[in-house]
């Protein structure tokens, strides 16, 4: 009795200070990023953009090269011959013994669970308040969702031309993605974060690592970098790239909850000043939606090219199906829960924090919808 007694003493403890932790964390969260990290992102994006190529794929071989270079070290074989070349040189080994340290297993935790793939991750940014909490959703039925999917749908098929959407580059969607994201931010109360220049092509064992993990572009917050999948390695709809280029600069803001950074994707798309990634943004929020919708013409077949050429461009990384093949066994594959994507059969929530948060901030909302006349409704959002 005593011992459960003191069990439950040690959980109720713990879980208290474990919550005092992320409180105090959260509510210092404004300050610290106003006065460190901000300045400290804007200085790291300054100078890793400038390089071209990924320097998270050189930090990765760092921290494996140093593991290696550790357990050699100190494997016994090796630990007496380098103390019978170096006798006398026994502090000099403790300290690199202490650089190995950091270099190799830190750097390696920092730098892989600072991607916000897992909960309580070091990295700062984890601390900010989720928008969807500040912004308390309101409850949103199923059916005005339909509306708002069926809405989206008849905007997409009526603005859809394909000049247009030929002519979405990636570097105007990274450019406008980045003037609507900071309007945003400041229109939210919050400082407006660093402008993304650059986004690097993935190679090597960080390619090989996307592509198998189901997450094919990445912002690394140690570095302030974003890399993403060449085109000849995962071949997509031209819409796919520019949805992850928008999301990966909302991510160099400051954002690394997939959720917020995925909130402030869709509405930066929806009320983007360029109205040609409004397009963007209307497939965005259908394909989450979980919902049957018709694609135009044009779109349904580039998806059906694709596929086949991702198909075949499959066929020739074997390195990524083995490493696929692994982590779905491991059950380590992306999921687009915490993207806040349905699924078609997913049972309604009417707190659902993407929607709910993405309808609360747009500029119309369903009553002003579905009493506009057509003609009214070519003016939202
Ligand atoms: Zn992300």
């Amino acid at each position: 009795m005593g011992l459960l007694f003191a069990v439950l003493l040690t959980k109720v403890t713990f879980y208290f200070f474990f919550f005092f932790f992320i409180q105090i964390m959260t509510s210092l969260f404004e300050v610290y990023w106003k006065f460190l990290g901000l300045p400290l992102s804007l200085i790291k994006g300054t100078i890793v953009d400038v390089i071209p190529f990924c320097l998270t794929e050189i930090v990765l071989w760092i921290g494996l090269l140093s593991c290696v270079l550790l357990l050699l070290k100190h494997l016994p074989i090796f630990k007496k011959d380098s103390q019978r070349v170096h006798p006398t040189k026994t502090s000099l080994f403790r300290i690199n013994t202490i650089l190995l340290i950091v270099c190799g297993p830190v750097l390696l935790f920092v730098l892989i669970s600072g991607q916000g793939a897992i909960p309580f991750g070091p990295q700062p940014t984890l601390n900010r308040k989720s928008l969807n909490k500040n912004w308390a959703p309101d409850s949103l039925s199923e059916k005005q969702f339909e509306q708002y999917v069926r809405w989206f749908e008849q905007k997409l098929h009526q603005e859809f031309n394909e000049t247009d959407y030929l002519n979405l580059s990636e570097d105007l969607v990274l450019k406008n993605c980045n003037h609507t994201l900071d309007s945003l931010l400041v229109a939210y109360g919050l400082p407006k974060g660093r402008t993304l220049k650059r986004i690097k092509p993935l190679f090597g064992l960080t390619r090989l690592l996307g592509l198998s993990y189901g997450g094919p572009a990445f912002h690394d917050p140690l570095l302030s970098e974003v890399a993403m999948v060449r085109k000849s390695d995962l071949p997509t709809p031209n819409y796919w790239r520019l949805h992850a280029i928008c999301h990966e600069t909302a991510h160099a803001k400051g954002f690394t909850r997939e959720m917020d950074t995925e909130i402030l994707t869709q509405l930066a798309l929806l009320t983007n000043q360029d109205k040609r990634l409004h397009l963007l943004g209307y497939i965005l929020f259908l394909q989450k939606s979980g919902k049957s919708f018709s694609w135009p013409e044009f779109l349904e077949k580039e998806r059906t090219q694709k596929a086949l050429e991702r198909r075949d461009t499959k066929k020739r990384q074997p390195f990524v199906r083995l490493l696929t093949h692994i982590n779905k066994k491991l059950s380590i594959q992306n999921s687009g829960e915490k993207y806040g994507t349905r699924k078609k059969h997913d049972k309604w929530k009417s707190d659902h924090p993407f929607f709910t948060s993405v309808i609360k901030k747009l500029p119309c909302q369903p009553d002003s919808i579905f009493s506009a006349s057509i003609e009214e409704q070519k003016e939202m959002p």
